[in-house]
């Protein structure tokens, strides 16, 4: 696996490729995003922003939102999927915050995971954007690009997290996180767009797609043009749901 060297240079890189990345999620302080990063669970970003201006209109705040009867907030995040967890979970949230921390967004992450709906990687978000703690959200797109660069070799993402942070300043966590997230999204797909990618040339998924290209004989490259895909496919789903230890040897 990749050293803190390496991991540095290859995040000085997908920075320079996707510059100013930072959350999509639209807040104006930390208890809207935390609001809104709960809301985003299987949802897009652009869905929560489209709801989120009317909810935080009708409720500003911790208080005003525990007040909220579940009927009537269920429909005005709606569209944003899985609205009876969600509504529930914003109007748990909201009521700890008022009865434990005076309607506050603590910045601690056992006090934030500690709250209804919330997870290690809602709080890392809220701690990282909102509250100026360093966090680095681990999200299925941070696990598929971290796995492919040889970053980390972990389908689990506490792990994940624990091993990237140990590889980067404090400093760098919450931007890393977000560049990876961007990265995921806009390049390193679940099919990859590797020729526009500024970390390839340190990549170890292309370098096992480039080798099982080369072992291909013509002949059967032109028969089974699908096979690279294929191996490549293999080698990422044994990084990805390999073994949740995480190696400190190359493989
Ligand atoms: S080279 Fe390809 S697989 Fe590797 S990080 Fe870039 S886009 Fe992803």
């Amino acid at each position: 696996m990749k050293n803190a060297r390496e991991t540095g240079r290859i995040l000085d890189a997908l920075e320079s490729q996707h510059p100013g990345a930072d959350t999509e999620l639209h807040y104006t302080n930390a208890f809207e995003l935390l609001a809104a990063t709960i809301l985003s669970a299987q949802s897009t970003d652009q869905g929560v922003n489209q709801v989120t201006p009317a909810l935080f209109k009708h409720y500003p705040d911790a208080r005003a939102l525990a007040a909220a009867g579940q009927e009537e907030l269920e429909p005005q995040i709606h569209a944003t999927g899985f609205f009876r967890q969600k509504s529930k979970a914003l109007i748990g949230m909201a009521k700890a915050l008022v009865e434990q921390h005076g309607g506050a967004v603590p910045a601690d992450m056992d006090a934030l995971t500690a709250l209804p709906g919330v997870g290690r990687k809602t709080a890392n978000v809220v701690l990282g954007h909102a509250l100026g703690v360093p966090g680095f959200p681990v999200d299925r797109h941070v696990l598929r690009v971290t796995n492919r660069l040889g970053i980390a070799e972990s389908d689990d993402p506490v792990a994940v997290e624990a091993h990237v942070t140990s590889l980067l300043p404090k400093e760098r966590w919450t931007r890393a996180s977000d560049t990876l997230i961007l990265h995921g999204r806009r390049i390193c797909k679940p099919k990859p767009l590797c020729d526009q990618c500024l970390a390839a040339d340190e990549c170890d998924y292309r370098e096992a797609l480039e080798r099982e290209q080369a072992r291909t004989p013509a002949k059967k490259k032109a028969k089974k043009k699908g096979a690279p895909k294929k191996a490549a496919a293999k080698t990422a789903k044994k990084q990805t749901h390999g073994s949740r230890r995480l190696r400190t040897t190359r493989r």
